[in-house]
C-alpha cells in the first residue's frame, strides 16, 4: 500500500490531479442511472476544496476504443458532480491539450476541472509514456482514487505517477485496499468465501488463492454444475466448462487435503428452458435431471448457506448464486444477500452482480463493505498486485 494517502498531503493552493472512476451506467439518453461511483469519489475531492487545493478530476467512461464518441462524453458527470458538491464544475472537452492547460492555470483555490473521457484516446490505455506526461503536466500533486481501474496499467494510473513528484491514494483507493487486505491478510475466524457467477474458468484462480485462507468456501451459480459435474453428479443442461472439469476435481482434492470446507449445491431451482417463465421444478437432491437446468441454488441449499454465513466472523462474497436477473431465479442470492445483512459478520461484497443484487434489495448498509471494483476486487484476492497500487508503492 502507498506509504502516503491524501490526508497526509498539504494541498493548499496546489494544483490536484486526481483520477477516479466515474464510469457510470448510462441509459440511452446518457443519464446516470446509478451515481454510487460519483459519490464514492466525494470525500477525497471535498478534502481537496476543503483545504484550500484546486481539483482536476480524470477518468474513463465506457469503451469509447480511442476516438470521440459523444454519447460518452462526461458532461452528464459534470451535472450530477455539480449537484452533489453545490458548486459548478468546469468541464473540459479534452483531457489533454492547451485549452486545459488554460483552464487549469487560471483555476482559483477551492475550483474543480472534470477532464474528458480519457479513452477518447487510445494512448490511455496503451499506457503511452508521453500521453502519460501531458496529463501531468500542470499538476503539482497526483492522486489516485479509481479503485475500478487499479488492476490497469494505463497512463492515468501508472506512467503519469512518473512524471508528478508527489502521489498518494486517495480515501476510496485506501478505503478498498484496506478492506480487501484486512480479510486477506489477518480475517478472524470463521472465515468463508461464497463465490458464484456464470464461468468457473473467472473464479479458479482466486479459489486457488483462498484455499489456504479460508476455513470454508460456499459454492453457486454456474460454476457450481462443472464442480458436480466433476464428481460425476447428473447436471443436465445446466452451464458446464468441460474443459475445467479437471481442475475442479484438483481444487476439490486440495481443499479435502488442507481441510478446509468446500460446499456445492445440495439441490436446485431447475427448469427447462433459460427464461423467467419456463417451467420449473425444485430438485430434492444435487442432481439435474436429462432436459432441465439449474438455474439457482435451491431452498436447502439456501437454509445451509444462511447458516454458515450466520457462524462465520468474516465473510467475502463475489458472484450471484443464480439467474438473479429473472425473478423466478433469484431466490439463492436474495437468500445469501439477506443472511449476510443480518450477520454480525465483517462482511464484503465484491463483483458487479452481488454489488447490484445487494443495492437491489436495498441491503448495501447492513454489509461491512461494498467494493466499487469488480475486476480490481477479483485480482486483489488472487493474490496479484494492482498496478495502479504498486505505481504509487513505488514512489512513495
Ligand atoms: P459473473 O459475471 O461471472 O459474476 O456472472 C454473473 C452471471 O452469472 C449473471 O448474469 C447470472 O445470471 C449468471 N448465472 C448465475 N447462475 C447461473 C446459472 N445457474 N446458469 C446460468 N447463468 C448463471
Amino acid at each position: 500500500m502507498a506509504k502516503l494517502t491524501i490526508g497526509d498531503v498539504d494541498v493548499q493552493g496546489r494544483k490536484v490531479l486526481v483520477r477516479v472512476d466515474f464510469n457510470v451506467p448510462l441509459d440511452e439518453q446518457c443519464n446516470i442511472t446509478d451515481d454510487t461511483r460519483i459519490r464514492a469519489a466525494l470525500p477525497t475531492i471535498r478534502y481537496i476544496l476543503d483545504n484550500g487545493g484546486k481539483a482536476i478530476l480524470m477518468s474513463h467512461l465506457g469503451r469509447p476504443k480511442g476516438k470521440v464518441v459523444e454519447s460518452l462524453r462526461m458532461n452528464p458527470v459534470a451535472k450530477r458532480l455539480s449537484e452533489l458538491l453545490g458548486l459548478t464544475v468546469k468541464k473540459m472537452d479534452d483531457c489533454i491539450g492547451s485549452e486545459v492547460n488554460n483552464a487549469i492555470s487560471t483555476m482559483s483555490n477551492g475550483d474543480v476541472v472534470l477532464l474528458e473521457n480519457l479513452r477518447f484516446h487510445a494512448e490511455e490505455t496503451a499506457g503511452d509514456e508521453d500521453f502519460a506526461k501531458e496529463l501531468a503536466s500542470s499538476a503539482d500533486i497526483y492522486i489516485d482514487d479509481a479503485f475500478g481501474t487499479a488492476h490497469r496499467a494505463h497512463a492515468s494510473m501508472v506512467g503519469v505517477t512518473h512524471y508528478i513528484a508527489e502521489s498518494a491514494a486517495g480515501y476510496l483507493l485506501e478505503k478498498e485496499i484496506r478492506y480487501l487486505s484486512g480479510v486477506v491478510e489477518k480475517p478472524k475466524k470463521p472465515f468463508i468465501a461464497i463465490l458464484g457467477g456464470a464461468k468457473v474458468s473467472d473464479k479458479i484462480p482466486v479459489i486457488e488463492n483462498l484455499l489456504d485462507k479460508v476455513d470454508c468456501l460456499l459454492i453457486g451459480g454456474a460454476m457450481a454444475y462443472t464442480f458436480l459435474k466433476a464428481q460425476n453428479i447428473a447436471v443436465g443442461l445446466s452451464r458446464v466448462e468441460e474443459d475445467k472439469l479437471e481442475i475442479c476435481q484438483k481444487l476439490l482434492s486440495d481443499a479435502k487435503e488442507k481441510n478446509t470446507e468446500l460446499l456445492l449445491p445440495q439441490d436446485h431451482v431447475i427448469a427447462d428452458a433459460f427464461k423467467n417463465d419456463a417451467n420449473r421444478m425444485v430438485t430434492d437432491n444435487s442432481e439435474t435431471p436429462d432436459g432441465w437446468m439449474g438455474l439457482d441454488i435451491g431452498p436447502n441449499t439456501i437454509v445451509t448457506y444462511a447458516h454458515r454465513i450466520r457462524k462465520a466472523c468474516t465473510v467475502l462474497w463475489n458472484g450471484p448464486m443464480g439467474v438473479f436477473e429473472m425473478s423466478n431465479f433469484a431466490g439463492g442470492t436474495e437468500g445469501v444477500a439477506r443472511a449476510l445483512a443480518d450477520s454480525a459478520s465483517v462482511s464484503i461484497v465484491g463483483g458487479g452482480d452481488s454489488v447490484s443484487a445487494i443495492n437491489k434489495l436495498g441491503l448495501a448498509d447492513f454489509v461491512t463493505h461494498v467494493s466499487t471494483g469488480g475486476g480490481a476486487s477479483l485480482e486483489y484476492l488472487e493474490g496479484k498486485v494492482l498496478p495502479g497500487v504498486a505505481a504509487l508503492t513505488d514512489k512513495n
